[in-house]
C-alpha cells in the first residue's frame, strides 16, 4: 500500500507500517550505538572533492556545483555569514588522510598479529578498495587512480538543513530520476560544456537528444497509462519524472524507482527534522517541511519504508559474511566490542520472508540483461553525486547511494548459506550500508514524531 496504514503491508515488502516501526523501535538503539559510538563506523572514506561531474560541465552556470550553491547566497543577504547556504554546506571537524599507498605496503609487509591480539586472523590492513567488481552496483569510492579520498567524520558532520536548493540541487535529482526511465538507453557518463540555450541545462548533443526522447517518451506513458503525477508544492518547480507511480510497471523498475525515491524522502526528512530556522538561530524540527515534503506525499513515505525493510534485510543477510570479517581501526579492544555489536544487530534482524524476499526479483527469462541493466543505472546514480553543489549534501548523497548499492548486491549477489563465492565487500561499502540504515532508520522515528505534532496540533483544534 502506498498510502500509510498502520496495519497496511507496505507494498513489495513483507512488513505492515506498524511491524516497521516497532522493529525499527527494538533495533534502533543497536543502529545509531554503531554508528554514533565505534570509529570504524564513524569515519567514511571518499573522494569528495576531486571528482568532476561527469554529466553536464563543471563551468555551466545552472548545475549544481559550488558556484551555483553561491549563487544562492544572493537571496540570503539578511542572514548571518555563518547561516548562509555555503557556510553550512561545508565539512566541519578534522580529516584523516588516508595513510597512502606506501604505509599501506609497509603495513602488509609487517602484519600485526602482536597489536591485535590472538582471535583475530588476518593482518589489519587498511584496505586499498578502489578495486571495481562487475557485481557492483555503485562506483566504488576511491576509483581515480590518482586522487585518494580523506575520511570525513560522520558524527562531526550530521546530514540536516543546509540551505542546498534551487536549479542546482533539481538539476541534479532530476538526472537521477531519468536514470529510472528504463524505456531507453542510459546516458553516457561523459563531462560536457552545454551551450546556455540546452534545454537540459548541461546536455548537449545526443545526450540531449536522448534525454528529450526520454521525457517524450515518460509523457506518452503517462498520458497513456493515466500514471498519476505529483504537484509540487509551494514553489518547487513540477516534476515531470519524479514522483511517478508505475501502474503496472515490472517489479525490478518499481524497485528502483522506490529506492531513489525513497533515500530523497530521508534527506527531506531529515533537512526537516534539523531545520535551522534562520529568525532565532535555533536547529528544531519544521512541522510545515514535513506537510509539504512528505507528509502530504504518502508514496513517498512508503518508499521510505520499503527502502527500510529493503536494507534491514541486506544486512540481516550479511551474519555469516561478518562471522569471518576482520574489523580494523587502531584499536584492537574496539575491534572485537565493534564485531559485537555488529553481530548482535545482525541476530535481531528477522528473516526475509518478514521483512524484504529479494529471491522474487530477477527471475524471469530476461533477467540477466535487466539486472545488468539496473545495475549500470544504479552505477550512474552514484556518479550523479559527483554534480551535487554542497560538500555536505555531496558527502550524504554518496554515501547514501553507496549503501543502497551496496544493500543492492548483498540482495542480488551473495548467498546467504555458502559465502564461498560472494563477491568481497569493501569496508566503504559496509559502513555506507550501516550508515544508511542509520539514516533510515532516524527517518522513521522523525516521521513519527513529526505525525504525533500533527495529532497534537489537531486535538488542539
Ligand atoms: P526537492 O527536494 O529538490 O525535489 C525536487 C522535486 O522532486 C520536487 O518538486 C518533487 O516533484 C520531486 N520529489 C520530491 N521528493 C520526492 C520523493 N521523495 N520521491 C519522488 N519525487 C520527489 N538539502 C539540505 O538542506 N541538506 C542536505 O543534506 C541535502 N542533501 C542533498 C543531497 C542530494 C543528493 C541532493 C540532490 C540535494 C540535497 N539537498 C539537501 C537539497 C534538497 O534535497 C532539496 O533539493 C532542496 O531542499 C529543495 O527542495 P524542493 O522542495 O525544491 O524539492
Amino acid at each position: 500500500s502506498l498510502q500509510y496504514e498502520p496495519g497496511a503491508i507496505v507494498s513489495d515488502a513483507c512488513a505492515s507500517y506498524s511491524q516497521i516501526e516497532d522493529l525499527n523501535e527494538s533495533l534502533r538503539p543497536y543502529v545509531h550505538d554503531i554508528t554514533q559510538n565505534t570509529d570504524f563506523f564513524s569515519y567514511y572514506r571518499l573522494n569528495l572533492y576531486n571528482k568532476k561531474c561527469p554529466f553536464w560541465s563543471d563551468e555551466n552556470g545552472i548545475c549544481g556545483n559550488r558556484a551555483c550553491a553561491v549563487n544562492t547566497l544572493d537571496n540570503e543577504e539578511d542572514i548571518p555569514l555563518v547561516w548562509r547556504a555555503e557556510e553550512l554546506g561545508k565539512l566541519e571537524g578534522p580529516k584523516a588522510h588516508h595513510p597512502g599507498k606506501r604505509l599501506q605496503e609497509e603495513r602488509k609487509a609487517r602484519p600485526l598479529q602482536g597489536e591485535l591480539g590472538e582471535d583475530v586472523g588476518e593482518s589489519c590492513v587498511v584496505e586499498y578498495d578502489d578495486e571495481c567488481d562487475e557485481r557492483d552496483y555503485c562506483v566504488p569510492e576511491d576509483e581515480s587512480a590518482t586522487a585518494k579520498g580523506d575520511y570525513v567524520s560522520l558524527v562531526d558532520n550530521p546530514e540536516r538543513f543546509t540551505g542546498y536548493t534551487g536549479e542546482g540541487a533539481h538539476q541534479v535529482w532530476e538526472a537521477i530520476y531519468r536514470e529510472n526511465c528504463f524505456s531507453k538507453p542510459q546516458l553516457n557518463a561523459k563531462p560536457l560544456s552545454a551551450p546556455p540555450s540546452s534545454p537540459f541545462g548541461g546536455f548537449t548533443g545526443a545526450q540531449a537528444q536522448a534525454a528529450m526522447d526520454l521525457r517524450h517518451v515518460m509523457k506518452e506513458q503517462q498520458e497513456k497509462q493515466g500514471i498519476k503525477k505529483a504537484i509540487a508544492q509551494g514553489s518547487a518547480p513540477a516534476h515531470p519524472i519524479s514522483d511517478l507511480e508505475f501502474e503496472d510497471e515490472c517489479l525490478e523498475k518499481r524497485v528502483f524507482y522506490r529506492v531513489i525515491s525513497g533515500m530523497h524522502a530521508s534527506i527531506s526528512t531529515h533537512l526537516c527534522w534539523e531545520w535551522l530556522n534562520q529568525t532565532t538561530g535555533e536547529w528544531q524540527p519544521n512541522l510545515s517541511c514535513y506537510e509539504n515534503r512528505l507528509h502530504n506525499h504518502p508514496e513517498r513515505i512508503s518508499n521510505l519504508y520499503f527502502n527500510y525493510a529493503l536494507v534491514l534485510r541486506a544486512v540481516g543477510k550479511l551474519k555469516q559474511h561478518v562471522q569471518s570479517y576482520s574489523f580494523c581501526s587502531s584499536d584492537p579492544i574496539q575491534d572485537r566490542e565493534t564485531k559485537r555489536r555488529v553481530l548482535a544487530l545482525a541476530a535481531a534482524i528477522p528473516p526475509g520472508d518478514q521483512i524484504f524476499d529479494e529471491s522474487v526479483m530477477f527471475r524471469d527469462p530476461d533477467a540477466l540483461t535487466l539486472k545488468e541493466d539496473f545495475r549500470n543505472r544504479f552505477r550512474n546514480v552514484s556518479r550523479i553525486m559527483d554534480c551535487v553543489g554542497c560538500d555536505k549534501c555531496r558527502l550524504w548523497g554518496k554515501l547514501q547511494t553507496a549503501g543502497y548499492g551496496t544493500a543492492l548486491k548483498v540482495l542480488f549477489e551473495f548467498n546467504e548459506t555458502d559465502a564461498s563465492r560472494d563477491p568481497p565487500l569493501r569496508r566503504t561499502e559496509l559502513v555506507a550500508l550501516v550508515n544508511t540504515l542509520d539514516r533510515i532508520s532516524h527517518s522513521i522515528s522523525a516521521i513519527q514524531s513529526f505525525r504525533a505534532m500533527i495529532e497534537q496540533r489537531e486535538a488542539a483544534r
